[in-house]
């Protein structure tokens, strides 16, 4: 198996296949990411990319139930490869269960119904989207190329196509709205609806230009106590259907895990004990990104 530069997955995609179908990410340009500065967008052409799957297919078959098709939005990838992809995962791996990729909005909307619902019955199965926060303004802050409502449609779409949502939202990323932020999450995460919700807490990354910002003094990280605001805002104001929730994230100070809404007053009353000193926090050298 072939790797361009560094390689980032979802934690819950620890035990999967790693396919690299593209490398770097097609926009590359929210403030707090450093993720694939380092590469310049492209397609992984597609013979290398089957047989990397070939050779995978020869080596571990049998085991692999799960595939993440990296690197950054890897939904961007047209039908002319996705396709033959998938039909190749298959093929080579027939315990295969679950194919997931990131994706960003503009991704899922670029794509037409059909074409979303060809990659549903071809196997993809879940898309990591991280709208990060759902208040517009902070959204421009942190270029992240869209809106709420870019988010609601995406998400609409890709539900009706019968993909399961993984959406994931940035803590400490809008200090000074810090209030607005947490509830327009919360109200994005209710209109997206997904089957998974994650909260990451801000990090600053040198080389971003967050760490500009930061470096200017014109950004800071929120103290601990304002981050768990956000996050007991967003679990207690969101109303997804059935979602996962997980702050498992190694970036997060109180790692929490449980379905929302079911277990709404739970987690919300850990993190009341949290705010209130009772409960340990995730020691600050086990945090990273
Ligand atoms: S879309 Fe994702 S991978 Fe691309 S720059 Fe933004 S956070 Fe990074």
């Amino acid at each position: 198996m072939r790797y361009v530069g560094r390689i980032y997955r979802p934690p819950s995609e620890a035990d999967a296949y790693i396919l690299q179908a593209t490398i770097g990410c097609s926009w590359n340009h929210c403030t707090y990411c450093d993720m694939y500065r380092d590469k310049e967008f492209s397609l992984r052409p597609l013979e290398e990319v089957l047989a990397d799957i070939d050779e995978a297919g020869r080596v571990a078959g049998r085991e692999i139930d799960k595939v993440f098709v990296a690197d950054g939005d890897a939904l961007v990838m047209p039908m002319a490869h996705w396709e033959p992809i998938l039909e190749r995962c298959r093929a080579r791996f027939p315990s295969l269960r679950r194919v997931s990729c990131y994706a960003m909005a503009r991704n899922v909307r670029d794509k037409s119904d059909a074409q979303l619902a060809r990659l549903r019955a071809l196997g993809l199965s879940i898309l990591y989207i991280g709208p990060e926060s759902g208040d517009d303004v902070t959204l421009k802050r942190i270029a992240k190329g869209d809106t709420f409502a870019g988010h609601v449609e995406a998400a609409h779409k890709a539900k009706a196509a019968g993909l399961e949502l993984s959406v994931i939202a940035l803590l400490g990323v809008a200090p000074e709205r810090a209030e607005a932020h947490a509830e327009a999450t919360a109200r994005l995460v209710t209109e997206m609806d997904p089957e998974y919700f994650a909260a990451l807490t801000v990090t600053v990354v040198p080389g971003t230009p967050l760490a500009t910002l930061a470096t200017r003094g014109q950004f800071a990280v929120p103290a601990v106590p304002e981050l768990l605001r956000e996050l007991r805002t967003m679990v207690d104001q969101a109303r997804p259907t059935d979602a996962l929730f997980r702050t498992n994230h190694a970036s997060n100070h109180l790692p929490l895990g449980g379905r929302l809404p079911r277990d709404r007053a739970r987690i919300v009353s850990v993190i009341d004990a949290a705010l209130r000193g009772e409960i340990p926090l995730r020691a600050e050298r086990h945090r990273g990104l």
